[in-house]
């Protein structure tokens, strides 16, 4: 048996894996695709997720998983108005797929055993343990004391738990070769509803131009994302020679209030899983930083007790979590101040 099952091998997973097997707790971190694997993502570190990796993993973020423009000099909001808010700050620009797989390499430094290809698929809770079910070439079971569900915005392990539908938006974003005239140092968000239903946004890597925009309904996806271009057309003089890429993906609609889902029993959640997000679509951080505290709960509330009862998991993994809901609630009354699309959501 393990101590915990940790699914999914994204930020929030990594960094709770990596926490528990420094401290000597027997990990299963399970990741369902094989890494490196794709996260559709804008890839902008924000300070605070630097900081947090190199307290987490002991390290800076290594030079390998960094694209062009390496660093990202901040985010530039443009409101429902066109006002425009400026918000200088050191940060990096990096590829999710070389960056997950470095952190969960380093969960496996540290003593995690990690399995990739292997797709969680139930969780029950008996008296002395959970029993996880897995698929790979077959089905098979393993046992932890505790697990922690970090398998991202849609979590099947959640959804079977707790029988709740979710809440998305859907995300959709082009990779572009050509020219514009904006500073590919900063992230840019465009929050007029004539853009999208959530955001738009645009940002370098490597060569490639990338516009994104975000909807609640799916059909609207390439009405928004051409209306967008056309806009930075007008506006930034954009010149498309080519469209190379395009993604469509999920995430969490943060809502005011910012809920979260913490547990079931002994399965915690972090990251997207829980509702770890902040209002602009920021979730490294988050994933990273809830992760860590989940794993925290659990060495906090399991040396005190073989087998801790619930209610002192939850309190613990809500106090550890108590700064990080108030930044998210900081940063949603930050996006309700300056546009309505924000501050009339419901
Ligand atoms: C378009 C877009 C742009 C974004 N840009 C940024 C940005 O610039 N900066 C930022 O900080 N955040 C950004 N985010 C948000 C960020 O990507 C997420 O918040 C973050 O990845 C959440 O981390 P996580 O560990 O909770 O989940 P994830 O990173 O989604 O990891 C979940 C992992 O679980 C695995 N998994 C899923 N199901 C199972 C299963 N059943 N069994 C085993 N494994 C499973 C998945 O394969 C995945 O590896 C962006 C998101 C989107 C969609």
């Amino acid at each position: 048996m393990y101590d915990v099952i940790v699914i999914g091998a994204g930020p929030a997973g990594s960094s709770a894996a990596k926490e528990l097997a420094s401290n000597g707790y027997a990990v299963l971190l399970v990741e369902k695709m094989k890494m490196p694997r794709e996260k559709s993502c804008s890839g902008i570190l924000i300070k605070k997720s630097m900081d947090l990796v190199q307290h987490y993993f002991g390290e800076e973020t290594p030079k390998f998983v960094q694209c062009t423009p390496t660093d990202n000099r901040g985010m530039i909001f443009i409101n429902d108005k066109g006002e425009e808010f400026r918000f200088e700050q050191e940060g990096l620009n990096i590829w999710r797929s070389s960056f997950d797989h470095w952190l969960a390499e380093k969960a496996q430094e540290a003593g995690a055993e990690v399995r990739q290809s292997t797709t969680a698929i139930s969780c029950e809770e008996k008296d002395d343990c959970i029993v996880v079910q897995f698929k790979n070439d077959k089905i098979y079971y393993e046992t932890a004391k505790f697990v922690i569900a970090c398998d991202g915005a849609v979590s099947t392990i959640k959804r079977k738990l707790l029988g709740t539908p979710g809440n998305y938006i859907t995300t959709y974003q082009t990779f572009n070769k050509g020219t514009i005239d904006l500073d590919p140092h900063y992230f840019y968000a465009y929050l007029q509803p004539r853009l999208s239903e959530y955001d738009a946004w645009f940002n370098v890597k490597d060569d490639d131009l990338i516009f994104g925009v975000a909807v609640k309904d799916t059909s609207r996806l390439e009405h928004y994302h051409s209306e967008f271009i056309s806009y930075m057309y007008t506006q930034h003089n954009v010149k498309i020679e080519k469209q190379v890429k395009s993604e469509q993906w999920i995430m969490p609609h943060i809502m005011p209030g910012c809920p979260v889902d913490f547990c079931k029993g002994r399965v915690l959640f972090a990251g997207e899983t829980a509702g770890f997000l902040n209002p602009m679509g920021e979730g490294i951080s988050s994933g990273l930083e809830s992760g860590h505290a989940a794993a925290q709960a659990i060495m906090q509330t399991s040396r005190k007790s073989h087998m801790p009862d619930e209610h002192a998991l939850l309190s613990a993994y809500r106090e550890n979590t108590a700064e990080l809901r108030t930044y998210m609630l900081r940063q949603w009354r930050f996006v309700a101040s300056i546009a309505s699309t924000f501050s009339h959501m419901k």
